[in-house]
């Protein structure tokens, strides 16, 4: 599923990638793929910033600032004319 186009703040790093594949293995909409050794993005339109890459990325070759200002939680914010609150932050319901 895709949610804004050219919204999320997912930044990955080539440069910094060792390949380990952990972030393959974590991302809940297929984001990355492995590419010749190294991790590769295949849209970052799937991406929901849910931020378990990031978490995940041990050798700091992604950064997403998760929680409120993930795309779900902007959509939800403007059907509803309310806060963006998507439950990432564990405190306001289920996650995305
Ligand atoms: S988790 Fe980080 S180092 Fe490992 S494949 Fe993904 S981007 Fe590369
Ligand atoms: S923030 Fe979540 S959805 Fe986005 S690329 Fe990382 S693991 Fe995938």
């Amino acid at each position: 599923m895709k949610y804004l186009k050219n919204v999320a703040s997912l930044v990955y790093e080539a440069e910094k990638c060792t390949g380990c594949g952990r972030c393959v293995e974590v991302c809940p909409h297929g984001v990355f793929v492995m590419r010749d050794k190294r991790a590769g993005i295949t849209d970052a339109d799937f991406c929901m910033e849910c931020g378990a890459c990031d978490r995940n990325c041990r050798f700091g070759a992604i950064k997403v600032n998760s929680g409120v200002g993930c795309a779900a939680a902007i959509i939800g914010g403007m059907l509803t004319g309310g806060e963006p609150v998507c439950g990432c932050d564990g405190k306001s319901g289920p996650s995305c």
